[in-house]
């Protein structure tokens, strides 16, 4: 792709002054890119290597609190260091600002340079290898739903959050007028990210005033993932600089739809789509199936994975295209689990039940954990449901809340085995933690139903 740079373009880049700034980012349990802007003749010499940060950054909360109870860092043990490593095949140009290239960077031990468990790169990489085994590899697609606001981000914070104006008056699904309206923020996000070399799909108005949807083509599991925190990096970026603000919160509205992170993905072999098989029903081979079987079964148990805050959870409401049950459809945007491209080559699983909150290393990794977990139990696929599965009171609920989805993923047997217990335990932390706070929290809500007549 244009826009990715080896090391060697790089440093050309550097001599010819053409690049003055390097970031070397890691992406935290939030999803965020997280490091330091480097002189970038400091990079090219010297720290490409490593570099170092404090290992309070995959224990933090997404305000940067510092909660007790995680094995991996505290108070007590004095907040060492992680070693960032950056990972050179992943240089990149950030065209969106001068003079500037990005690099990610996986995080580890500080002492024996082992892969710290619980950094989300780490956790998508073991999976990736533990599918490679059996001689597959995952390709992915990550939606990008979000909102944009009339307003900067500082003027709605300076406001209390009140009052905010999404960039449009009316719902924009696939409404090219109102989107024409917004180019001066979407068409940069397109043409930066495409430079930068995101293989960039398309924007799209989606069904709610000021929501947007970016597709990026589906690619290799571990650059999807990049993609996606890279893609939603810019998009507060872009939005910011021109005066507007962007939200990937799940919820922003009790009155307005959610938006989501629709997860495609299907498994390859020397280049063959192994999900297809032409003589079988919809074109799904077994592996398919076996690997659906797999997803559906132990979507309770990632959940929290999908949906890791307490706002998460108010966007799964029936009606809405966001799912409440975990069966499987095919070409039907009510379950939780639709087959696309029937028939076709392009046959692939999308699950419509992670938020645009979700971590992309994290939602990918525990669903191919999933997957490989039915392949290799060759469990069978439950036949497909039709029409409303809002009302389909058989069907099993997705946890509804975070609290329920704490508990499936504390007490998950699979995860356990999948990502390892301390993995498990820190996750599990980080989501009480989430719980904890709201739990203290007094909100509008409560003050405006009471205040008076209580
Ligand atoms: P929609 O009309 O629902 O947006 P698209 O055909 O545009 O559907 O595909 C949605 C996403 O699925 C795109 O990001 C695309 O790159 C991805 N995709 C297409 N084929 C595959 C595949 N075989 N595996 C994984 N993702 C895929």
């Amino acid at each position: 792709m244009p826009g990715t740079l080896t090391f060697d373009d790089l440093k050309s880049c550097v001599m010819d002054k053409l690049i003055d700034t390097v970031l070397v980012c890691f992406v935290d349990v939030q999803g965020r890119l997280t490091g330091k802007r480097f002189h970038a003749m400091n990079f090219v010499e010297n720290s490409f290597e490593e570099t170092h940060c404090c290992n309070y950054l995959l224990a933090t909360d997404i305000e940067m609190a510092t909660p007790d109870g995680y094995a991996s860092s505290s108070w007590e043990s004095g907040y060492g260091d992680y070693v960032m490593k950056p990972d050179l095949s992943t240089i990149r140009l950030v065209p969106w600002l001068e003079g500037t290239a990005m690099v990610l960077c996986d995080v580890l031990d500080h002492h024996t340079h082992q892969p710290v468990p619980h950094s989300p790169r780490a956790i998508l990489k073991k999976q990736i290898a533990q599918l490679a085994e059996l001689g597959f590899e995952a390709k992915m697609a990550t939606e990008l739903e979000f909102f944009l606001f009339e307003q900067s981000f500082d003027d709605i914070r300076k406001s209390g959050f009140r009052d905010m104006q999404p960039i449009s008056g009316y719902n924009e699904d696939y409404n090219i007028f109102q989107t024409t309206k917004e180019e001066e923020v979407m068409r940069p996000i397109r043409n930066h990210l495409f430079a930068a070399g995101l293989p960039i799909e398309n924007t799209k108005g989606e069904a709610e005033a000021g929501q947007e949807e970016l597709n990026i083509r589906y690619a290799p599991a571990l650059d999807c993932a990049d993609h996606h925190s890279i893609a939603k990096h810019a998009v507060k970026e872009i939005a910011w600089q021109n005066g507007r603000a962007a939200t990937f919160l799940p919820k922003w509205h009790k009155d307005r739809v959610g938006s989501s992170s629709h997860v495609h993905q299907s498994l390859w072999k020397n280049g063959d789509a192994i999900f297809f098989d032409p003589s079988a029903e919809h074109g799904m081979s077994k592996v398919m199936s076996h690997y659906m079987a797999g997803l559906i079964k132990y979507s309770p148990d990632y959940t929290y994975f999908l949906a890791p805050y307490v706002n998460s959870y108010k966007r799964f409401s029936k009606g809405t295209f966001a799912p409440t049950k975990t069966v499987w459809s095919v070409d039907n945007r009510t379950a939780g689990f639709r087959l696309c491209g029937e028939k076709t080559k392009g046959v692939r699983v999308e699950c419509r039940i992670g938020g645009s909150d979700l971590n992309p290393y994290l939602a990918q990794a525990v669903m191919i954990a999933a997957g490989i977990k039915g392949i290799k139990d060759k469990m069978e696929l439950s036949p497909a449901t039709t029409g409303d599965v809002y009302e389909d009171a058989k069907a099993s609920d997705i946890p509804q809340t975070l609290r329920k989805a704490t508990e499936t993923l504390r007490g998950s047997k699979f995860l356990r085995e999948a990502l390892g217990d301390d993995v498990v335990d820190h996750y599990t932390r980080a989501a009480e933690w989430e719980q904890e706070e709201f739990d203290r929290a007094v909100t509008d809500w409560e003050i405006a139903r009471g205040f008076e007549r209580a």
